[in-house]
């Protein structure tokens, strides 16, 4: 069945990728076209559909020889039906229905998934994850996406809304308000965006103990500080990873997964943070769990989604 292909559709605030991938989980092509979501869900569709032909013509194959297609998009989402309900990255798209157009558009199997969900699968089909059975997965970036994998199941929930890990409480007393509008979610703590305001309010209260540059400094900064010696940035650094602890520990009582995954920029800052991650697991999980879990940064880098979404429509047609 190695000949089987599908097309995976990412579709983010900024870029709509497309890709053919085969059976093996490997991308044949990749298209990347602007998602304008200003211009509105229409053309947003329109788009879509064209980042699908055009993936289809750069893997030089026909549509006849797709099997399933795909598609991951920003929450929030209603999964059964097929919509997009009211995403913030998509503005002013609302009960976009996505699975059914494209369904409708080329006549395929079609998946619908959301876009964190999708690039756990696709870390868990062919990435980190191809060896264990289980996993759950945090994307560290702007926020903090969360995908949960037991047994080649995406833990969808009841509602659409499971796996959403970024949203995990750390913090019930005075925590910090996070983009979802409510307080203490691991998202305000430790995406890329978290970790940039809390060494910038660090630096405002401790002025000139630093290198680091309160206007003009990235998450990749405060990292690289810490590398070379920083101890405010070095700070900073160890708090992020013990509050990723925590969330995984979370994680690991509730779904006791064989694999802790973390993806994104910030797993740019090498084995030294996911070890310090991995001893903050110890100090705050079961001892059973924690001493058999293993942790590890993702592989698939930004075509996680793409393969993800289209291993999502090969689940269809398994
Ligand atoms: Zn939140």
């Amino acid at each position: 069945m190695q000949d089987r292909l599908f097309v995976g559709l990412d579709v983010g605030g900024t870029t709509i990728k497309a890709a053919v991938v085969d059976d093996l989980g490997q991308p044949l092509s990749r298209v990347s076209l602007p998602t304008l979501p200003e211009r509105g869900q229409e053309a947003g569709l329109n788009t879509m559909a064209e980042a699908v032909r055009a993936a289809i013509g750069a893997a030089g194959i026909k549509l006849d020889d797709v099997a399933a297609i795909g598609v991951a998009t920003p929450g929030s989402m209603d999964l059964a039906a097929g919509l997009i309900l009211d995403p913030p990255n998509l503005k002013p798209w609302r009960n976009v229905p996505v699975r059914q157009y494209i369904s409708d558009t080329f006549r395929k199997p079609t998946a619908f998934q959301n876009d964190a969900n999708a690039a756990a699968y696709g870390e868990f089909w062919v990435g980190a994850g191809k060896f264990y059975r289980s996993m759950v997965l945090f994307t560290l970036g702007t926020g903090v996406g969360g995908g949960i994998i037991l047994e080649d199941r995406i833990i969808e929930g009841a509602h659409s809304h499971g796996g959403e890990l970024g949203h995990i409480k750390i913090e019930i007393t005075n925590g910090r308000p996070c983009g979802c509008g409510h307080r203490g979610c691991l998202e305000a703590y430790a995406s890329a965006t978290a970790v940039v305001q809390r060494t910038r309010e660090a630096l405002a209260a401790r002025p000139g103990v630093s290198t680091l540059d309160a206007d003009r400094m990235t998450s990749k900064d405060v990292f690289d500080a810490a590398a070379a010696g920083d101890a405010l940035a070095a700070e900073i650094v160890d708090r992020t990873a013990f509050y990723l602890a925590v969330g995984a520990s979370n994680a690991i009582h509730t779904v006791d997964p064989e694999l802790v995954c973390f993806a994104g920029g910030m797993t740019a800052a090498g084995p030294e943070f996911l070890n310090l991650i991995g001893k903050y697991i110890h100090d705050v999980t079961f001892a059973w769990p924690a001493e058999r879990v293993a942790v590890r940064y993702a592989v698939l880098g930004s075509d996680a989604g793409i393969i993800g979404a289209a291993g999502c429509g090969r689940l269809l047609v398994s």
